[in-house]
């Protein structure tokens, strides 16, 4: 195997978001049911109560059930937590409905894991800067399925201190001549704000995007900004001058400090970028992770590869159990992340391959390379055809699938286990609170032939 390859032309090259709602008809249901909680009673169909009222007798009719206010004053505008209103335990209910009715059929699904505090839990905030109706600059989300951006100042999901951070960076930008993009006439420069909070370290990382290189008074600009906001540890530039909806482009500057961060996760220390993947909750991205290494049941003698590994969390957590770790990641700043990482942990039995996990794997399946343990944490859109076809070729002993979506999960389990592997157990996890998404482990074992 040649060490470190480069990644494949032509792919998507950062910012693999995993938190959008699902988008079929189950999603679009659920999404009704959500606002019926919303709105503190049933749907209504458009129109029928103003059809039921005869003309003139409004004040007659019979009071109306009173509207329950939404915890979240965005509700319904940016389209982020559809489930803001729905109470914790109903939520859970939702969830572990769902996950049994998707993959329930192929082995038992144990009850959510659960958030303790659910609420400020996300690390990452992106915001989106431009202009709005009436001229005036704003940062916020998109409206949903739009181009508007709705101005939140504050995300009861968002970690405090980066959802303040935001507003100050953002209301330091006319002092240094710095306009917002407006992406209509192309006009300014100033795309997005995102910040990152490490929990464990208390490490924050802002990204500023623009649309090209230029940063008038960046040096002053980092010293205002720092003296309004002493946390932050570093500061980068990225640089993001295409039209598309990824919101960071490719190249980068560090205006201050180190330009990543580092968070602790069960006990190993993880570099980060502003490029990476990164989990964003880590109080439950503690919990998916010793759920996934414990049903990898290590020995010490395994071959263990980790796909899609980002930053090599899953992998580096695991390598103390095993003998040889090879991780692959198609993003190459979060594969450098990850290879970095396997220093910083002394963890030498752990390689990084920047790569496309199928045509890797594929690969690895030409060259009949044993692999022992499989963890797999494809994004959303589940894994390749070429990746699960390689799979069935280099027939790993257990496969540990860390899913974000249940629905592409279905999918391949059902591949999977027309292959020859057995769905052991599901164990949900609630990494993502008042939204409908979730994280699902899964570990398969090889029964057929
Ligand atoms: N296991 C990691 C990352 C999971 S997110 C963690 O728990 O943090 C999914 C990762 O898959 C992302 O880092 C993304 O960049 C990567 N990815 C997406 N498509 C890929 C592909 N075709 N081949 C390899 N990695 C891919």
């Amino acid at each position: 195997m040649e060490k470190k390859r480069r990644a494949s032309e032509g792919s998507p090259s950062a910012k693999p978001e995993r938190t959008t709602g699902r988008t079929n008809r189950r999603a679009a249901e659920e999404s009704a049911a959500s606002f019926a909680y919303r709105s503190g009673g049933k749907p209504k169909k458009q129109g029928a109560a103003r059809a039921a009222a005869p003309a003139g007798k409004s004040r007659q009719e019979a009071p109306k059930a009173p509207v329950k206010k939404s915890r979240c004053p965005y509700s319904g505008k940016c389209g982020g937590c559809t489930m803001i209103d729905v109470p914790y335990d109903d939520q859970i209910r939702e969830k572990q409905a769902l996950v049994q009715e998707l993959i329930g059929d192929y082995g038992p699904v144990e009850p959510f894991i659960r958030m303790k505090n659910p609420g400020r839990y996300r690390n990452k905030v992106t915001s989106i800067c431009g202009i709005d109706s009436h001229k005036k600059p704003i940062c916020g989300v998109y409206r949903e399925r739009s181009h508007e951006i709705v101005p939140v100042r504050t995300c009861l999901i968002q970690d405090r201190r980066a959802d303040g951070i935001v507003q100050s960076v953002f209301s330091l930008l006319p002092s240094f001549k710095m306009k917002v993009y407006d992406e209509r006439t192309g006009y300014g420069s100033v795309k997005a704000i995102q910040v990152r909070c490490a929990r464990a370290t208390g490490q924050i990382m802002v990204t500023i995007v623009t649309a090209s290189a230029v940063f008038p008074s960046r040096k002053n600009f980092v010293e205002a900004l720092l003296q309004k906001e002493p946390e932050i540890t570093t500061i980068v530039q990225n640089i993001n001058d295409r039209d598309t909806t990824m919101v960071l482009g490719t190249r980068e500057k560090v205006l201050y400090g180190k330009g990543y961060i580092e968070d602790v996760l069960l006990g190993k220390t993880f570099r980060l970028s502003s490029r990476s993947f990164y989990q964003v909750n880590s109080i439950q991205t503690e919990k998916l992770y010793n759920i996934a290494i414990d049903m990898a049941g290590l020995s010490g003698k395994e071959r263990v590869l980790d796909a899609y590994c980002g930053i090599g969390t899953i992998g580096i957590c695991a390598s103390d159990k095993a003998k040889e770790v090879i991780g692959v990641e198609l993003n190459e700043d979060a594969a450098a992340d990850a290879e970095e990482n396997a220093k910083l942990n002394h963890a030498d039995n752990v390689t990084v391959y920047a790569d496309d996990a199928g045509r890797f794997m594929t690969e690895m399946a030409e060259k009949k390379e044993p692999v022992d343990v499989l963890f797999m944490d494809p994004p959303r859109a589940g894994a390749s055809f070429d990746f699960l076809q390689a799979i069935l070729i280099l027939a790993p002993k257990k496969i540990v699938y860390v899913s974000c979506n249940p629905e592409t999960l279905a999918d391949n389990l059902s591949y999977l286990t027309d292959g020859g592997y057995t769905m052991k157990k599901a164990v949900p996890v609630d990494m993502f609170p008042y939204t409908e998404s979730m994280e699902t482990a899964v570990l398969l074992v090889r029964t057929g032939a």
